[in-house]
């Protein structure tokens, strides 16, 4: 028998369950599996903050969440709170800074036009890998996002995107704070719960995790057969112009991350999209598209350009339109498609990091500053 001195068990959050787990759960205090599906419903598709006042629960289920969820019970039910939202000039781009409940923020994008809505979440307070022109990376490493924090940020972009009549997201990057990679079993965890079909049942195809290069996340992915899209980060064609910017690239060089990337083409049949994050007169002349080609040369591909969002620890500028457009006429004259980011949304979506480095040096700049190419 325990002692009165035995430390208590762990509160787990509610949150962090996958649909099977929560069926384990309620089975072992006695329920009948059939309800789970009905508490499943009540927490992620109708996105209930409070399950104490449910009339479509039977009285098993109402007395379970009597005695098993609150703050002194074993699960808990916490959703992040708002503390800050910046919407963009065009009224497409909503930018939502969330606070932990340990205290840590994170942000959350929700972007884009009705019934085409795209998420893009946190999954780290932080980032261990340190690339030079990014806010997250300049702050270093915090903590690891729990699952339930980061399907918390799904639920918020839902309700933020079914507002005002809007039907709901459709697609969702994990392109938000930190690497996914590097937090690898929540990241998969999350994505399970977010999918399930009778929750936010988001479609494993529209859903894209980028990573900074992280080779043993990426094979993974690979062997474990994994049904989501992947973007790897690269922004330089050789390891001296890549590792200047993320120093990461020491760790998995260019050789061995694309000798991964190309596995993971083979192995799961989807081509990759690589992120290039445009930096004026540092990776963006057509010399830098030429050895980008070349290095992709035969993997099935798509380069996102991504023009630098200025950040207080970084001295660099975005790529002129121009500039970019030739970049991309490299590619194309090398049969590789690529996307340069829209102007739209862009004052508040790019440059992960940002909102929360802002509030933090309580900066007197305005965050909502519209940051576009020069034309
Ligand atoms: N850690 C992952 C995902 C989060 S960052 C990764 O690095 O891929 C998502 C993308 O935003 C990356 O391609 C990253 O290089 C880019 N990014 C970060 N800071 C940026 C900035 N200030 N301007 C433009 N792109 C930036
Ligand atoms: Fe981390 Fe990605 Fe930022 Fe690099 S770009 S520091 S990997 S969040």
């Amino acid at each position: 028998m325990a002692s009165d001195a035995s430390p208590k068990p762990a509160k787990r959050a509610l949150l962090d369950l996958t649909f099977a787990a929560l069926e384990r759960e309620l089975v072992v205090g006695g329920l009948r599996p059939a309800h789970a599906k009905t508490l499943w419903r009540a927490l992620h598709r109708d996105l209930a903050a409070d399950l104490a006042d449910q009339s479509e629960f039977l009285p098993p289920l109402r007395r379970w969440v009597m005695e098993q969820v609150g703050s002194d019970r074993t699960f808990t039910l916490r959703f992040p709170e708002v503390i800050g939202e910046i919407l963009s000039s065009d009224q497409l781009t909503r930018k939502l800074l969330l606070r932990l409940s340990d205290g840590q923020t994170v942000e959350t994008v929700v972007m884009g036009f009705t019934g085409r809505e795209t998420a893009c979440v946190s999954t780290q307070a932080g980032c261990v890998m340190g690339c030079v022109f990014c806010a997250t990376g300049q702050m270093g490493f915090v903590r690891h996002l729990a699952p339930g924090e980061i399907v918390a940020q799904v639920r918020q972009a839902q309700i933020a995107a079914k507002t005002s009549g809007k039907s709901g997201l459709r697609n969702l990057v994990l392109m938000g704070m930190g690497e996914p990679l590097h937090n690898y079993d929540a990241v998969m965890t999350a994505l399970e719960i977010v999918c399930h079909p009778r929750g936010l049942g988001l479609a494993p195809g529209h859903i894209t995790i980028s990573t900074v290069g992280v080779v043993p996340g990426i094979l993974r992915l690979a062997a474990e057969q994994r049904p989501y899209h992947l973007a790897v980060s690269l922004h330089g064609a050789t390891d001296e112009e890549r590792t200047a910017l993320v120093p990461i690239g020491r760790r998995w060089p260019l050789v061995e991350l694309m000798a991964a990337c190309r596995t993971y083409t083979r192995q799961t049949g989807r081509r990759i999209f690589f992120e290039w994050t445009l930096i004026a007169g540092t990776n963006d002349s057509p010399e830098h598209a030429g050895r980008l080609a070349v290095l992709l040369g035969g993997i099935e591909s798509q380069v996102n350009l991504i023009p630098l969002n200025p950040t207080d620890g970084y001295v660099g500028s975005a790529t002129r339109k121009g500039t970019a457009q030739a970049f991309q006429h490299v590619l194309r004259a090398a049969g590789i498609p690529s996307t340069l980011r829209q102007r739209r949304g862009i004052d508040v979506a790019a440059g992960c990091g940002q909102l929360r480095a802002d509030r933090a040096n309580a900066d007197a700049k305005s965050p909502g500053a519209p940051l576009a190419f020069q034309d």
